[in-house]
């Protein structure tokens, strides 16, 4: 028995979010300052691997204004190496649903209802636009405004989404922001979907309250939209890992080497179906492994820091 790795097995870890707002729709701050904020005013000189490599602009479908249909372009050509931008939308008519890589909008409302009677046929409609528009769908935050948001029905019978946003960062306050539960009724209903992590950067008070490490085998637009099809990408809301790889029966996960990860306490949740612990690692170990049992659907990992940040690796799956 072997376990699939969503991981690639060679590549570069990139920070970023998929999920961004601009003043095209309810945002602060215009394009060019999003960036600013991003990119520019946030160097980590001390460590450079926490830089922001790639931001997804993704304003709300109903603002109605003509811009949205502006093509993104990269507001500061001569650092073109150093961050890449993703256009995309955030459809809005209804329950919110992410568009990555896709034109950023989509201003005719083609469901014509109101948000409280769509069906999940209407959302199945919503992504598979998005689909049509060459773009990647993501389930936005499950549990905004109330717990069944995104019900864990809808994510368990929606299908051709490719990931749910496992953290959202806007105004962050606590569960109503997370929502691997969901996830895990999708994965166990045999749903091979991804979590992200991302900040739904409207103002300064949403950054750095989620994000996502892709490991890309290139780094251009391309290798992050293909990294995040694949899986090979993790969430974040202040911890690191330093790679997730099988090796056989085994899953290893392993934490961040930069020496700032020696000091907390490191604690390693292998979950599978169901959203049950299968195996608790704590301690100041770095590195935790879960041998296949025989009977998983999927395992996954979160490493919790002993100062309240995790990490969220994607599913591991049994091959069959
Ligand atoms: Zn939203
Ligand atoms: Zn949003």
């Amino acid at each position: 028995m072997k376990w699939i790795s969503p991981y690639f097995e060679n590549g570069t870890w990139l920070r970023g979010s998929f999920h961004t707002h601009t003043d095209v729709s309810d945002g602060s701050f215009s394009l060019e300052g999003v960036v600013n904020q991003y990119i520019h005013s946030c160097r980590y000189k001390a460590a450079p691997w926490m830089r922001y490599r790639f931001l997804a602009i993704t304003d709300h479908t109903t603002s109605g204004k003509k811009e949205m249909f502006r093509p993104i372009v990269n507001p500061d050509p001569n650092s073109e190496s150093e961050y890449i931008l993703i256009e995309g939308r955030e459809d809005s008519y209804g329950h919110h649903i992410l568009g990555i890589g896709c034109r950023m909008t989509f201003q005719e409302d083609i469901i014509g209802k109101n948000e409280k009677d769509y069906t999940l046929e209407d959302y199945q409609r919503v992504i598979d636009e998005i689909l049509k528009d060459d773009g990647i769908a993501i389930l936005a935050h499950p549990h905004w405004r109330y717990a069944d948001y995104f019900s864990a029905e809808m994510t368990v019978n929606l299908e051709r989404y490719t990931a749910i946003e496992i953290i959202n960062g806007d105004r962050f306050s606590g569960p109503g922001n997370l929502a691997t539960d969901v996830w895990d009724a999708a994965l166990t209903a045999g749903k091979r979907v991804w979590g992200t992590g991302n900040d739904d950067f409207h103002s300064v008070r949403d950054m750095h309250n989620a994000w996502n490490m892709v490991l890309v085998k290139e780094e251009t637009k391309e290798g992050v939209l293909e990294a995040l099809r694949h899986g090979s990408l993790y969430a974040s809301n202040g911890a690191s890992f330093e790679q997730l790889y099988s090796d056989g029966e085994w899953i290893v996960a392993e934490c961040h080497h930069d020496s700032i990860f020696d000091l907390p306490e490191k604690t390693f949740r292998f979950i599978g179906q169901g959203g049950q612990l299968r195996q608790l690692q704590t301690g100041r170990g770095k590195t935790a492994a879960y041998k296949y049992q025989g009977d998983e659907k999927y395992i996954r990992v979160e490493m919790c820091l002993s100062c309240g940040m995790a990490a969220f690796s994607q599913p591991f799956f049994p091959e069959k």
